[in-house]
C-alpha cells in the first residue's frame, strides 16, 4: 500500500513542475476550446454506455467479440441519430472506442465513395437510405489474388443491353473479394470494384453498388456466397467480420454503376471520365483520417508509457534529475534516465508534430473538395501524393512508435492492461490497408518525378511543396552547397531546419530522374528497379512537410489573425517550439546517412547536431507529464492499468489481474486430467 501511494506522488510531483497551462496547449492540439469540449462530450457519451464497457474483451474469442461488435455497432448507429453527430463527432465516437467495428466502413468508405462518385440522381437515392442506416454498406476492391494492383481485379461487371443489368461475376476462384470489413456479417450492400466489360471490351474497374443481402431476413441473396475470413493477427480487429464474397453472374441494374465520372448509358455507350483521378477524392479522405488517427493512438501510446515511467523506479544511479532531494532512500525514477528519455521524448514530439499535420491535410483535402464541386483539378495531384505521402509515413511511425513504448515499459509493458497491446493490434495493419506502405510510395515519387521535369521546363509551375526542386536547377550549385550551421545554436533555426530537409528532397529527387533519364524515361526504365529510392523520396517529403506544418501551426499560434484564434499562451509556445526543434532535429538524427552522402553535413555539424538532440531531451523532462496530459485522453480512452491519470499503476496492475477468469479456481482446470498423474507417476510423496 505504501508503495500505491509513492506511485500516486510521483505522478502528482511531476505535474507540479509544469510549467505552461495546460488547457492551453489541448486547445491548440484540438483547435480551441468549442473542440475541446465537444470532444470531451462525445467521450462521455460513449463512456456512459454499457455495451462499450471494455473489461471483458480479453477474455472475448472471435464469435464472441464479432457479435459484440455488431451489438456496438447497432448502438453507435443509434447514438449517432439520437443525438444527430456530424462525421467528426462519430470519429470521435469510433475514437473513443477504440476497436474497429463492423460498421465503420459503411461510415467509412461505402458513403463517402457514393458521395464522391454517384451522380446527384444516385447521391439522392441511397445516401438517405444510408444516413438512417436503412441499408448498411461496405467497400469491396481487394481479392483473393489482387489488392494493390488494382488493374487485375478479376471481378467483372458485364452490361446486358435486353435487360439493362450488369452481370457481377467472380471470373476464377482468386476473383473472391477478401478482406473486406463489414461483408462477413451485418452488411446490406456492398460498393464493389469490378472490371467493366461492354461487348467483350475491358473499359477497367469502376465501382457498382451491390446488394448482398436481403432487407427482410439478411440471407445472402441467391448467386452470392457471403462470410467471414477469421481471425486475424495480434488478435486485431476481432470485432470487425471482415469478409469475402463471391459472385455468380449476379445481375443489378445498371443505374447501380456509380457514375459521376464516368458513364454507361442505356443502349451501352461508355463515357469516359474527364480526368483519370477524379475519383480519389474518397481515397484522400480515407488517408487524410488515418493521419489524424495516428496522432491520437501515438499521444495514447506516451501518455501510457510516460505516466509509468515516472512511477517505474530502478536501481539507485545518479542522473542529474535525481529526486533524493525530494525522495531521500528512493530508487531512481526510470524517466530520469537519459537513454529512457532519449527513446520517449521525441515521439511526444512526433505526436504533437501529428496533430499539426493531421489537421493540414484535412485543410487540403477540404480544399481539394471544394475546388472540384466546381471542376478545378489544379490541386488533385499534389493532394494525393502528398497524402499517400504521409499515410505511408504516419502509420509506420505510430505502430513502430505504439512497440517502443511497450519495451520501454519493460516487462508489464507487455501486460495486456498496458491499454497498449490491443491498440497495437489496431495499428499495424494500418501499415497495409488504404495502401500498402511500400507500394504507395510510388505515388509521390512519380508525382515529383514530373515535378523535376516542369522545374527544368516552367519552374513557375511547380507546386508549393514541391519548390525544393528549384534548388537542384543549377546542378554545379547544388552539389556543391553545404548546410550552414556553424554554431549548435544555429540547429534551434526553423529555416536552417527547413533548408535541411529541402536540400534532401532535392536531391534525392533529382538523383531518382537522372536515373530513370539514365535508364531511357519512364517508359523504357524498370521501375521496380528505382523502388527503394521511391520510398526514401517519399518518407523524406513526408518529413520535410511534417517538419514544417509543425512549425507553421506554432507560429499561426504565435501570430493569430484575430484574438479568438490565440489558442497558447507565451509560455506553450515556448514548450511548442522546443518540441518542434526536437521534432525536426531528432528526425535528421535518424536519418543522418541521407544528409552526409552528398557531404551537405560536415562531421562536425553531425557532432554538434547530437548534442543539440540530447541537449533538447533533457530540456523536456520537466515538461512530460504536462504533455501528455495535455492530449487530453480520459482514463476510459486509455484504459490502462500502468497509464491511469492518478499514477496508482501498481494497484490496478494488481486489481487488473484479480479479474483473470483463471484466478476463481484455488486449484485449476486441468489438474486432475494432467497435473496429478504426472506428480503422482512415480508415488505418493510426503515431505
Ligand atoms: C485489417 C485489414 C482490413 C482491410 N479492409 C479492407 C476493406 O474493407 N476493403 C478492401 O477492399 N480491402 C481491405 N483490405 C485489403 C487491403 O486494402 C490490401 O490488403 C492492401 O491494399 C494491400 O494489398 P495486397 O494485399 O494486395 O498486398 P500485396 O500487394 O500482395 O503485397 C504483398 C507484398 O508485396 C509488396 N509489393 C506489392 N507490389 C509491389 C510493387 N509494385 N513494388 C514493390 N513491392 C510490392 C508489398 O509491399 C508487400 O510487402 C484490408 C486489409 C487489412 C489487413
Amino acid at each position: 500500500m505504501a508503495q500505491t501511494s509513492q506511485n500516486k506522488k510521483d505522478l502528482a510531483q511531476a505535474r507540479t513542475k509544469t510549467n505552461f497551462d495546460i488547457t492551453d496547449m489541448t486547445n491548440y492540439l484540438y483547435g480551441g476550446p468549442a473542440n475541446v469540449e465537444q470532444r470531451r462530450y462525445i467521450i462521455d457519451l460513449i463512456a456512459r454506455e454499457p455495451i462499450f464497457n471494455k473489461d471483458d474483451w480479453p477474455w472475448l474469442n472471435h464469435t464472441d467479440a464479432v457479435k459484440r461488435g455488431i451489438a456496438m455497432s447497432a448502438r453507435l448507429a443509434e447514438i449517432k441519430m439520437e443525438h444527430e453527430l456530424n462525421d467528426l463527432d462519430f470519429a470521435t465516437m469510433v475514437e473513443a472506442i477504440d476497436d474497429t467495428l463492423p460498421i465503420l466502413l459503411h461510415n467509412g468508405a461505402f458513403i463517402p465513395v457514393i458521395n464522391s462518385q454517384g451522380s446527384d440522381e444516385q447521391i439522392e437515392k441511397w445516401i438517405p437510405l444510408a444516413e438512417k442506416y436503412q441499408i448498411i454498406g461496405c467497400y469491396a476492391q481487394t481479392e483473393l489474388g489482387h489488392g494493390s494492383n488494382l488493374s487485375q481485379l478479376e471481378t467483372t461487371a458485364t452490361f446486358v443491353q435486353e435487360t439493362d443489368e450488369w452481370e457481377i461475376n467472380s471470373t476464377t476462384f482468386t476473383a473472391a473479394k477478401w478482406w473486406i470489413g463489414g461483408l462477413g456479417a451485418i452488411c446490406t450492400h456492398a460498393v464493389v470494384q469490378a472490371k467493366l466489360i461492354i461487348a467483350g471490351k475491358d473499359y477497367g474497374a469502376h465501382v457498382f453498388v451491390v446488394p448482398i443481402r436481403s432487407l427482410d431476413n439478411h440471407k445472402p441473396f441467391p448467386g452470392i456466397q457471403v462470410g467471414d475470413i477469421g481471425p486475424k493477427a495480434y488478435g486485431g480487429f476481432n470485432k470487425m467480420e471482415n469478409g469475402f464474397a463471391r459472385f455468380n453472374k449476379y445481375r443489378i441494374p445498371r443505374e447501380n454503376m456509380l457514375m459521376r465520372f464516368s458513364k454507361v448509358s442505356r443502349d451501352g455507350v461508355y463515357t469516359k471520365p474527364p480526368h483519370a483521378k477524379l475519383s480519389y477524392g474518397s481515397m484522400v479522405l480515407l488517408r487524410s483520417v488515418l493521419i489524424r488517427q495516428m496522432a491520437l493512438y501515438l499521444s495514447r501510446a506516451t501518455t501510457i508509457s510516460t505516466r509509468y515511467l515516472t512511477v517505474r523506479r530502478q536501481f539507485n544511479n545518479p542522473t542529474k534529475r535525481n529526486d533524493a532531494d525530494i525522495n531521500p532512500g528512493l530508487e531512481t525514477q526510470v524517466i530520469n534516465y537519459p537513454m529512457v528519455q532519449n527513446r520517449l521524448f521525441p515521439m511526444i514530439a512526433q505526436s504533437y508534430a501529428l496533430f499539426a499535420a493531421g489537421s493540414v491535410m484535412m485543410e487540403m483535402y477540404i480544399g481539394l473538395m471544394t475546388g472540384l464541386s466546381s471542376g478545378n483539378i489544379d490541386t488533385l495531384a499534389e493532394v494525393h501524393a502528398t497524402s499517400s505521402a504521409l499515410k505511408s509515413y504516419c502509420t509506420t511511425i505510430a505502430a513502430a512508435g505504439a512497440e517502443e513504448c511497450r519495451k520501454l515499459m519493460g516487462g508489464h509493458g507487455y501486460s495486456y492492461f498496458t491499454g497498449l497491446a490491443h491498440m497495437f493490434a489496431s495499428i499495424v495493419p494500418s501499415n497495409t490497408y488504404e495502401g500498402d506502405n511500400y507500394v504507395l510510395t510510388q505515388q509521390m515519387a512519380r508525382y515529383l518525378l514530373k515535378e523535376v521535369k516542369t522545374a527544368r521546363i516552367t519552374p513557375y509551375k511547380v507546386t508549393p511543396y514541391s519548390k525544393y526542386v528549384l534548388l537542384a536547377l543549377n546542378r554545379d550549385s547544388f552539389t556543391h552547397s553545404r548546410c550552414s550551421v556553424t554554431r549548435i545554436e544555429d540547429w534551434l533555426n526553423p529555416d536552417v531546419q527547413l533548408a535541411v530537409f529541402e536540400h534532401r528532397c532535392a536531391r534525392l529527387a533529382t538523383e531518382l530522374s537522372d536515373a530513370v533519364d539514365a535508364a531511357g524515361g519512364m517508359e523504357s526504365t524498370t521501375w521496380s528497379d528505382h523502388n527503394i529510392e521511391c520510398y526514401r523520396i517519399s518518407h523524406a517529403h513526408a518529413q520535410y512537410v511534417m517538419v514544417l506544418w509543425f512549425i507553421q501551426s506554432i507560429r499561426d499560434a504565435r501570430n493569430p489573425e484575430t484574438e479568438e484564434e490565440r489558442r497558447a499562451s507565451p509560455e506553450a509556445i515556448a514548450i511548442l517550439e522546443r518540441l518542434s526543434n526536437l521534432h525536426a532535429l531528432h528526425t535528421i538524427q535518424t536519418n543522418l546517412a541521407d544528409f552526409t552522402e552528398d557531404a551537405y553535413f560536415s562531421p562536425a555539424q553531425c557532432q554538434s547536431l547530437r548534442s543539440q538532440v540530447k541537449t533538447l531531451v533533457a530540456s523536456i523532462a520537466d515538461q512530460a507529464v504536462g504533455l501528455v496530459d495535455a492530449f487530453d485522453h480520459p482514463d476510459f480512452l486509455l484504459a490502462s492499468a500502468l497509464g491511469a491519470s492518478d499514477g496508482d499503476a501498481y494497484q490496478r496492475l494488481w486489481d487488473k489481474a484479480q479479474t483473470e477468469p483463471l484466478n476463481r479456481r484455488e486449484v485449476c482446470d486441468g489438474y486432475e486430467e494432467y497435473i496429478r498423474p504426472l506428480l503422482k507417476k512415480h508415488g505418493e510423496l510426503k515431505l
